[in-house]
């Protein structure tokens, strides 16, 4: 460990003396924190519509602009008690819990790989997959931007690394994963729509899943390829139905109200949107995907 300086505090924290280290990952926090603070103004406006850089952030009770003192990732929320200093209504715990998150979610790239094109990568996964789960779990909708920003930058990142590797596979990977995995989800949607049609579960001008769910596994083969993803859609399948059923046993997510001012569509009692166990699914698959096919198949005494 000759060399001193930026390229040094590019290594992966674990190569680094502790104290660079520690550094490094409360660095790697404060700026995914930040990130969390900007992914709730994502997750407010995109599917209104509204700007995300401006006007700056208001209380929606009374209206007053957010001073910079009191928009502090997580720490303005605890040191004001979870209430609008001016108007003292309650602000959400889930402003600094996706903060939490997303700081979390910096602290682990960086552990992981450095600070590299990797783990900007996986930051950049984490960040829309997050918008786009907390956006459906409101709206039951994906807005348009939130899944072309995913495929786009899927794309990007993979052909990045097929010029660093000089290994055109990254790309046809991603592009297998992308139109195979976008092609089985709509015949999914399809398929059971037409059944539920037939037995009246639904009526004839509604579909059985929404059309955001085939949309939102293109984004997913764009960053993971084809290889995880059936190990994608069997985590989010697995989990949403573990939390569909533990949901309805205490009477639904939302009520029998509909989801937005819009769209006069009443969400089932008990039904969960899908899109937030696919992002989850992903994200599991993003960060231990590749660990558990080589244990598997390990185990099996396929791998090398
Ligand atoms: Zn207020």
């Amino acid at each position: 460990m000759d060399d001193f300086g930026l390229t040094m505090l590019m290594r992966r924290p674990s190569e680094l003396p502790p104290a660079l280290a520690l550094w490094s990952l409360a660095f790697a926090f404060l700026v995914g924190a930040c990130w969390g603070s900007f992914l709730n103004v994502v997750v407010a406006r995109v599917p209104a519509g509204t700007s995300v850089v401006r006007p700056r952030s208001r209380c929606p009770k009374c209206g007053t602009q957010i001073a910079a003192r009191d928009n502090l990732p997580v720490l303005s929320w605890i040191l004001l008690r979870g209430r609008c200093r001016t108007c003292k209504a309650a602000i959400s715990p889930r402003y600094p819990m996706i903060e939490l998150l997303l700081g979390l979610a910096g602290t682990a790239v960086v552990a992981r790989a450095g600070w590299s094109m990797e783990a900007l990568e996986l930051f950049v996964l984490v960040f829309l997959l997050t918008a786009i789960a907390f956006i459906d779990l409101d709206t039951w909708t994906v807005p348009h931007p939130l899944w072309i920003a995913l495929v786009t930058t899927g794309f990007l990142f993979g052909g990045a690394r097929a010029m660093a590797d000089a290994a055109p596979d990254h790309l046809i990977d991603r592009a297998i994963g992308a139109g195979g995995g976008g092609l089985v989800l709509a015949a999914v949607v399809v398929a059971a729509t037409g059944v539920f049609r037939r037995t009246g579960r639904i009526g004839a001008d509604e579909t059985a899943m929404g059309w955001g769910d085939p949309l939102i596994v293109v984004g997913i083969g764009a960053y993971l390829g084809w290889r995880l993803l059936p190990m994608v859609i069997l985590l989010a399948s697995v989990q949403g139905t573990i939390a569909a059923l533990a949901l309805r046993a205490r009477g639904g997510l939302k009520g029998d109200k509909p989801v937005s001012e819009s769209d006069d569509w009443v969400p089932p009692a008990g039904a969960v949107p899908f899109g937030p166990f696919l992002a989850l699914g992903a994200l599991e698959a993003a960060f231990f995907g590749d660990a558990l096919l080589r244990w598997a198949f390990g185990h099996v005494g396929l791998g090398e």
